[in-house]
């Protein structure tokens, strides 16, 4: 499958059916199959041809929706960076694919005069009036149209654990979902015809842009927010009937603490998509009791084109159900396995690496050979870095990345697990958790947290409400207290940064 197969289902099924949206603007697929034709002619005819990368940079727009799509018609690679990038780390991804063509969104046009001295093969930077003007202008032609194993999006991983690197994906890595549970009644996959769908979190990540390409090509609107504000996605749940949204926990904890957010009509609002980070407990059971939608967890990454695994609503029950902790099932056509050191596959219950097999899997990474090979050697299995175990009802339990887990006295803690135990604590606003070294225990558990505005933390107090909830050796032996918590753009909790300093001059032994 490819995007044009949807379109021309789309197009004859419901040719004036709403498409793409923005604030102001409104495509139906009619006018999406249009516009995107004349993308891809604007593309070729400017020299590029299959397998070339543009690159977007810029906040959530139609502008880039239908340019992706265009370009991915003709086999053109999208690479949207993120906008709070700084512009060494722009420059740093333009010039890692080569791009000849780079597309900035509104309020962006100051990219040209911060890059065009660091990325010379750049031949133009398109601001976004201009890119509209000309797509409007172009006379469609008739193009080769990219195959299902085309490369058409290249997406930098969030940089939580190193540096970021290019994920490519192929038509086939963005439909096999949508081809594999066309047939199921799955809570993520069974869209209601009626349904509206909020991109609400950037497109430089598979949580932006693969929400709004699976809403697309599954014949539902797509509605892009420019960039996440709590605001904005109250208003849009109010004024514009959206049923479903992806959020990541960070920005459900932001929504919780704005005023707002008790006074907002939820009556419309389906369904809640989260994941992308560890859900604390606490956190869950509150956006439950405020927002009421049916919660689902997706657990995925990027080079695995987003969700691989999902818990459904049904799993959610707030009264002490244990599956609250799980990120679920495989989706239909994923594989599981969890691994040891040596490869070797672990009975249920176990804890090991989360490794996965399936159509989901990115072709591999941009320019890095050395890194596609450690992470997607074993047979087609890609090494996602994260540990956990699988139940006996196949339900998957992720504990937290490989690389941060703490080995206190020959112990294996998880600081997702023991964050999620602080969390609701009346003093903590947030909180992470790190191995600092310690020459009893080899690596000591210490809390990091920020307080709530007025209050003070009590490192005691921490300690005591963490030994209530979990076992002893998972408890901080230290508690820190700083104003915020460094994250990325992706709004996850940099651990590497947190745990820099304790660790100068040590080396950190990581399984
Ligand atoms: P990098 O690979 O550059 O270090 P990253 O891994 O954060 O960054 P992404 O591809 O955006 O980049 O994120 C995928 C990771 O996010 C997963 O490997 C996992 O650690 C985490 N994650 C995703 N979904 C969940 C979830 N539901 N629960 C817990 N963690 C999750
Ligand atoms: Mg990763």
């Amino acid at each position: 499958l490819t995007f044009d197969d949807f379109l021309i289902h789309w197009v004859t099924e419901k040719p004036n059916g709403p498409a793409l949206m923005e604030a102001d603007r409104a495509q139906s697929y009619a006018d999406l199959e249009e516009t995107t034709a004349k993308i891809a002619t604007m593309l070729l005819n400017s020299g590029l041809k299959k397998g070339d990368r543009i690159v977007w940079i810029g906040k959530n727009s139609d502008l880039y929706f239908s340019l992706f799509y265009g370009a991915a018609r003709a086999g053109i690679v999208m690479v949207p960076v993120g906008w709070r990038l700084a512009p060494s780390e722009w420059a740093y991804i333009v010039n890692d694919t080569q791009a000849r063509l780079v597309f900035t969104g509104a309020e962006f046009d100051q990219v040209e005069t911060a890059l065009a001295a660091a990325v010379p093969h750049v031949e133009r930077f398109i601001g976004e009036q201009a890119a509209r003007q000309q797509i409007a202008a172009t006379a469609r032609s008739a193009f080769e149209a990219s195959g299902p194993d085309d490369a058409v999006l290249q997406l930098y991983t969030s940089g939580t654990t190193g540096n970021p690197k290019g994920a490519v994906l192929s038509n086939r890595n963005l439909f096999a979902l949508r081809k594999n549970s066309a047939d199921l009644d799955l809570a993520y996959t069974r869209w209601d015809a009626d349904e509206v769908v909020l991109v609400a979190m950037p497109c430089a990540h598979i949580g932006g842009t693969g929400l709004g390409i699976m809403a697309i090509a599954s014949g539902l609107p797509a509605l892009v927010l420019s960039e996440f504000t709590p605001d904005g996605v109250f208003d849009a749940i109010e004024n514009r009937g959206v049923t479903r949204l992806f959020v990541v926990p960070a920005a459900l904890h932001i929504m919780l603490q704005h005023p707002r957010c008790t006074s907002v009509d939820y009556s419309r609002l389906r369904y809640i998509l989260y994941g992308a980070a560890p859900m604390p407990l606490e956190l869950l059971r509150q956006s439950i009791a405020v927002f009421g939608a049916e919660f689902i967890q997706v657990y995925g990454m990027t080079e695995t084109t987003g969700t691989i695994v999902m818990l459904p609503p049904e799993d959610h029950d707030p009264n002490g159900n244990a599956r609250m902790r799980s990120a679920g099932k495989p989706l239909p056509g994923v594989q599981i396995r969890i691994v040891d050191e040596n490869h070797a596959d672990l009975p249920l219950g176990q804890v090991g690496e989360i490794w996965t097999c399936s159509s989901n899997n990115m072709i591999g990474y941009w320019n890095l050979p050395d890194a596609t090979e450690s992470t997607m050697a074993q047979g087609g299995w890609i090494k996602t870095g994260d540990a956990g175990y699988l139940d006996e009802d196949g339900y998957l339990f992720i504990h937290d990345r490989v690389k941060d887990m703490i080995i206190s006295g020959g112990e294996n803690v998880y600081p997702a697990e023991v964050e999620s135990a602080i969390f609701g604590h009346p003093d903590v606003l947030e909180v992470a958790v790190i191995g600092v070294p310690d020459d009893k225990w080899g690596e000591a558990v210490k809390a990091v947290c920020v307080p709530k505005s007025g209050c003070e933390i009590q490192e005691d107090s921490v300690i005591a409400w963490a030994r209530e909830r979990i076992a002893g050796f998972k408890v901080p032996r230290s508690v820190d207290v700083i104003p915020a918590l460094p994250r990325n753009a992706s709004g996850k909790i940099l651990r590497k940064d947190l745990r820099a300093p304790y660790w100068e001059g040590r080396d950190r032994q990581v399984n």
